[in-house]
């Protein structure tokens, strides 16, 4: 039995608390959490902030050899046009690079993560990874009907080859409003049981919203440039998560990822169609590529619950949730502490189903304790994590 107190706690109540202890069995499974004036002896005290293991809820962990070889501030069709060209290398040099980057997650104290994959390259490490993994299993075809049913062919022979460790989960999806035809929305759809989580990219960058309002823009000519006309296109005449919702599925965790430039009005219509909605923000990535973040009090003013990506080591750089927590409190300060760490665990467990085990220090959880360092008052500028058990 390991018992720790801290200068700080933060609980499954949302709040932080100083007057505190936790009691878990050497595993690190939760067997209660008590008034630090009863825990007596053989306490272990801590200096810091105690919080449960990060959910890391947006990766692409088969990018992570094409560490800074990406420019950044490009925007993100100049950056998809750069991955798709670069992404080649050797197997051993993908595999070290995999390897390096889960470590980097282990060390900061991540304890599961929503990673997506096209390929195969993650298998072999996550089969048997001591982090809990939501393989999302991406599909685009370019808006093609045409290709809807060989591309669904194509991505479910990657799913059928994954070894799922337990606790893990695996699902087929939709990579973003702009790429997938209605067919193969429709095939993703079928495929998918209710309890799933559903990852979409979404409103990442303005062309987007210009392709689905207009009919016009950088995605027209993204296409042009390797051959595909939009034929059967029709502008919406809306934003472009509108065009998304009819066909994602009111059962499903459906999680919403960047969300750069989603409005109140985008949120709350989601969250009428889709309850069980999530919004991932990969705050240090969107700086990374276009330069600029999602307005987080849009979020907060329509109760939404948000959940914290890393997006890839292309895109990043480095894949550490308390690194995004500090952009988001460096530039838009006024969102609390307290509703930081929610979107860093209990709500990023939520929104991949992990709730049973991880996010919150509740009696029976196994969640990962990490010990955050370094904080004057609420502010997280010098600090560092890691994991404690
Ligand atoms: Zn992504």
């Amino acid at each position: 039995m390991n018992k720790f107190t801290a200068d700080r706690i933060f609980l499954s109540d949302g709040r932080i608390h100083n007057d505190k202890a936790i009691i878990t069995d050497a595993n690190g499974r939760i067997l209660d959490v008590i008034d630090k004036s009863d825990a007596g002896e053989a306490v272990q005290h801590l200096h810091g902030l105690l919080v449960p293991g990060f959910i890391n809820t947006h990766c692409h962990l088969e990018l992570s050899h094409m560490k800074g070889k990406v420019n950044t501030g490009t925007g993100l069709i100049p950056f998809i046009e750069s991955v798709v060209t670069t992404r080649g290398a050797g197997e051993e040099e993908i595999q070290n690079a995999i390897e390096q980057a889960e470590d980097e997650m282990l060390n900061s104290g991540i304890v599961a993560v929503g990673d997506i994959s096209n390929q195969v390259d993650t298998f072999r490490v996550k089969s048997t990874s001591k982090l809990r993994y939501y393989t999302f299993i991406e599909c685009f075809d370019f808006m093609q009907e045409e290709k809807g049913q060989e591309t669904f062919d194509q991505y479910k022979a990657v799913f059928d080859q994954i070894n799922l460790a337990e606790g893990s989960k695996i699902s087929l999806v939709p990579h973003a409003p702009y790429s997938v035809s209605d067919t193969l929305y429709k095939l993703i759809h079928e495929a998918n049981a209710d309890d799933d989580t559903i990852s979409i990219h979404n409103q990442e960058t303005p062309p987007e919203n210009e392709l689905f309002f207009t009919g016009s823009g950088g995605f027209v000519d993204f296409y042009r440039s390797f051959g595909v006309e939009l034929k059967g296109f029709t502008p919406t005449g809306r934003s472009s998560i509108h065009s998304a919702l009819p066909h994602l599925n009111p059962k499903n965790r459906n999680l919403f990822v960047h969300n750069t430039l989603t409005t109140e009005e985008d949120i709350r219509a989601t969250q009428n169609v889709l309850p069980n909605t999530f919004w991932a923000t990969c705050a240090n990535a969107n700086l990374y590529i276009e330069n600029r973040l999602p307005n987080y009090q849009n979020f907060l003013n329509t109760n939404a619950k948000l959940t914290i990506g890393t997006d890839s080591l292309t895109s990043n750089w480095q894949l550490n949730v308390l690194e995004e927590m500090k952009t988001i409190q460096k530039f838009q300060s006024y969102v609390p502490l307290e509703t930081l760490l929610t979107w860093a665990t209990i709500n990023g467990a939520e929104a991949l189903g992990f709730d049973d085990t991880l996010g919150s220090f509740v009696k029976g959880k196994t969640p990962g304790i990490v010990l955050i360092e370094g904080m004057s008052a609420n502010s997280l500028k010098n600090t560092t994590s890691k994991r404690i058990i």
